[in-house]
């Protein structure tokens, strides 16, 4: 088990989470071959850092690719990876149930996370799933309904009252002495569960675009490092071009990247209704600067309006979505990409997690004397 810090190159035969540097590290690329199976995870059964434990798994994973009639309105094929219909409704699955089995595997008997929304649920529904107990750091901030459906799978849930931001590094070395293992937003194992969603898009297409809502950066450096697997066993003929997508009201990765900047810089006052990619200091920020940078790679950020819009285009085609996983097919208004390109924009998240933000429709009221007419008219 090789680990290697993708900013300044440190290697580390233990399962650190960070860089004494300060940056993420990562594991090497995987060297293998796809198999036949039912799971993504025995197909791609060498390419994982850990063995699956299979007998826990929720069926995550092997989301459906769906074509989707929105491209024609931009000239382009367009398709939607469905990431909302993993057992708690977004991709944070996938890299929690292969850090779980890691934690499993090495001993852990309790596991944390710090987040209030789709990973804090992940962690605590997977850690009941494999009989470990969850510790899950919320903000003061954090409201009652979206700890409800952290807490219902059993996971204890914590309020920290102090600077929600230090917690990232405050939980890891905390975890670290006294045997909690953390598995945050870029935990290493979480990036490689992660690559599950470039592996099953090229199983399917070989996409001249991808775009991926992006906040702490976890998610990106995980599609990205698939591809790059697949790239170097000879699987894909070429790299598609990753998009990283942000909020305008919180692009600490898109404003360095614009401003040629080889740092991020902290994000005053975020401000989005896509709260599940609003970190304003995200701590694999300077890794994805760096992929963005090497590969030629993109970097878009949308407007609330533009978020809200897409989240409805996609309602209208039957795929109800977050905010934050509406904002791949808002950038795509923005792109201006070559005619007929093949693009896949990840849902990332379902819009029940969400239900207040979502875009309010229309109820007609009836009589029931008159249901008659109320069906008739259109
Ligand atoms: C976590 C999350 C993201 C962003 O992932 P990062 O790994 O933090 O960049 C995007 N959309 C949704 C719905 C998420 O839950
Ligand atoms: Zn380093």
């Amino acid at each position: 088990m090789k680990l290697r810090c993708p900013i300044c190159g440190r290697t580390y035969e233990k399962p650190v989470q960070r860089c004494s540097c300060g940056e993420p590290v990562e594991f090497e690329l995987f060297e293998g071959e796809p198999y036949i199976g039912k799971g993504v995870w025995e197909r791609f059964w060498d390419f994982w850092p850990v063995e699956p434990v299979l007998e826990f798994s929720l069926g995550e994973g092997d989301t459906p690719l769906v074509k989707s009639r929105l491209g024609g309105e931009f000239g382009v094929r367009l398709y939607l990876k469905n990431e909302t219909v993993n057992p708690t409704w977004s991709f944070k699955d996938r890299g929690t149930f292969l850090a779980m089995s890691y934690a499993l595997k090495a001993g852990y008997k309790t596991v944390g996370t710090v987040s209030t929304g789709n990973m804090a649920a992940s962690v605590s529904a997977y850690a009941s799933r494999f009989g470990l107990k969850a510790k899950i750091l919320v903000s003061e901030s954090a409201g009652d309904e979206k700890l409800k459906a952290v807490s219902v799978y059993g996971g204890e849930v914590i309020r920290v009252l102090g600077d929600y931001g230090r917690l990232y590094f405050e939980s890891l070395k905390l975890g670290e002495k006294l045997g909690v293992y953390f598995m945050n937003s870029d935990n290493p194992f979480r990036i490689e569960g992660y690559k599950g969603i470039a592996f099953e898009i090229a199983e399917e297409l070989t996409p001249d675009y991808v775009l991926i809502p992006t906040s702490s950066g976890g998610l990106f450096r995980g599609v990205a490092k698939g591809f790059l697997e697949l790239y170097e066993n000879g699987l894909i003929d070429g790299l598609p071009k990753l998009i990283a997508v942000q909020a305008e009201g919180c692009s600490p990765i898109c404003r360095a990247f614009k401003e040629g900047k080889a740092k991020i810089e902290r994000f005053e006052n975020p401000k989005t209704i896509a709260k599940a990619i609003a970190n304003p200091y995200p701590p694999s920020g300077n890794a994805v600067l760096k992929l963005l940078r090497e590969f030629g790679w993109g970097c878009v950020s949308v407007s609330d309006n533009e978020i809200r819009k897409a989240q409805e285009m996609l309602a209208r085609e039957g795929l109800f979505v977050q905010p934050a996983s509406a904002t791949g097919i808002a950038a795509l208004e923005k792109l201006d990409l070559p005619e007929g390109v093949k693009v896949v924009s990840i849902l990332t998240g379902s819009g029940l997690r969400t239900l207040k933000d979502a875009p309010a429709g229309e109820i007609t009221e009836c009589p029931l004397e008159t249901l008659k007419d109320c069906l008739r008219s259109t």
